[in-house]
């Protein structure tokens, strides 16, 4: 009888093949490019169509206020909720409607949702679009296949994932969306693999490093002082001390690419003296020594480490530059910071999508964790849930790239393991660890 039941619900996960692959093509050709954050209101009434079509109670909710949010590109998500025939936790999934740009190299119309063969092209197609329609075929087969289910589920669309989620998520789960109360698991369908699990990511911290100097003329620079050679030094010092110190700081958390498993700093940018001058401009540039020069560093940090500790060991080192040079004067400020996040592989979701993986794949979930954060953040922060994971089909490699797709065939099977993660979460029918 059990085994009746998922044959059931597979075969209506099956049977939506075509819808699933129209559902994946609409939403690539709606492009929600980021920025500026495009069409979040074209693909948010798109979603409300389908979602009520499909029983939800749906709201639109524009991030007013948020970084990006203006008449001209409002910051609009999507939340439905689908209550069950009893009372129950909440299945939560989220997905980010938003692209990143579309950039060189592509073969494909980036927003045209080409079929080939097993494979659907265009901007988002693997992240994330192709997971975010996998979800709602799996949610929409599981409704027919279980209509007595217990609980609820919500699905949501969000804006922003790409820059930082600010209107989307962190938004929402200001707004109370994300409460421990109201949402008990949380799925976010983004491209890790169709048989992995990602437990959550490693902390961010971006900082600006300004050394100062003193402008004076280019043929008699000992009347100066110069801020890119004091900030030479600070480079020096980092290839010496820093960088090296970094790469043997091992971690706990599965980070994937293993390049990725331990800490790391990048330089994302370097500027001193006078501005860049536009490229149309055929004239020379003006002889000075430059009193200023800026770099931005964006340091990735791992669960083990304290952000306290991250943010002294850069200003230890500039001091020790200082310490070293007469005339060598700087500021450091905060950009930007996340905290690392991992959800326990105990959790209650983590336990349901592991079997489900088994079941569906045969073979036992890999565990990673990502190396660059996604919303989860602001879900673990913000709303205090730590009953979250990502799971969705995709390579992670595709993402951002041209000529980026989604295979069908992983679709099905990641809309499989989300249908009985709903099953195991939602219905009394079994334990899925004994299925045949
Ligand atoms: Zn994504």
């Amino acid at each position: 009888m059990p085994s009746d039941i998922f044959e059931t619900l597979f075969a209506a996960i099956d049977g939506r093949r075509d819808d699933l692959i129209a559902l994946t093509q609409d939403l690539i050709r709606i492009p929600t490019i980021n920025p500026p954050g495009d069409h979040y209101l074209e693909i948010c009434e798109y979603l409300k169509r389908r979602l009520d079509g499909s029983g939800f109670e749906t709201e639109l909710v524009r991030a007013k206020g948020t970084p990006g949010d203006s008449d001209r590109y409002p910051r609009w998500n999507i939340v439905g909720r689908r209550a069950g025939a009893t009372s129950g936790d909440c299945v939560h999934f989220n997905s980010h409607t938003d692209v990143v740009e579309v950039g060189q190299g592509w073969t494909k119309n980036p927003f045209g949702g080409e079929l080939e063969e097993d494979r659907i092209y265009g901007r988002g197609a693997c992240d994330m679009k192709g997971g975010f329609a996998a979800s709602i075929i799996a949610v929409e087969a599981f409704i027919e296949t279980f209509p007595d289910y217990a609980g609820s589920i919500e699905i949501s669309g969000t804006a922003d994932e790409e820059t930082g989620g600010y209107g989307g998520v962190a938004y929402l789960a200001e707004k109370g969306y994300f409460s421990p109360d109201r949402v008990q698991h949380v799925i976010i369908p983004e491209p890790l693999q169709k048989d992995r699990i990602c437990l959550g990511h490693r902390g961010v911290w971006w900082a600006e490093i300004e050394t100062h100097g003193e402008i004076a003329h280019g043929s008699m620079p000992f009347l100066g002082d110069c801020a890119v050679r004091h900030m030479g030094a600070v480079v020096a010092e980092m290839e010496r001390s820093l960088f090296p110190a970094l790469a043997a700081r091992t971690t706990e958390m599965p980070v994937v690419p293993e390049g990725a498993r331990q800490s790391t700093m990048n330089i994302n940018s370097l500027h001193g003296g006078q501005d860049e001058i536009p490229a149309d401009y055929s004239g020379f540039p003006s002889p000075c020594v430059p009193d200023s020069a800026r770099m931005i560093i964006d340091r990735r940090f791992l669960i083990e480490e304290d952000f306290g500790d991250v943010k002294q060991e850069v200003r230890d080192l500039l001091e020790r530059v200082k310490s070293q040079r007469e005339t060598f004067s700087y500021d450091i400020h905060e950009l930007h910071h996340v905290i690392p996040t991992m959800t326990d592989k105990s959790a209650p979701v983590v336990q349901s999508a592991a079997k489900a993986i088994k079941s569906v794949m045969g073979r036992e979930a890999d565990y990673v964790v990502s190396p660059g954060t996604y919303d989860q953040k602001h879900i673990d922060r913000i709303g205090r849930l730590k009953n979250c994971i990502a799971y969705g089909p995709g390579l992670l490699e595709l993402a951002h790239k041209p000529d980026e797709y989604i295979g069908v065939n992983d679709m099905m099977d990641s809309a499989k393991v989300m249908g009985l993660c709903l099953v195991d979460l939602l219905t009394d029918v079994l334990d899925q660890g004994e299925r045949p």
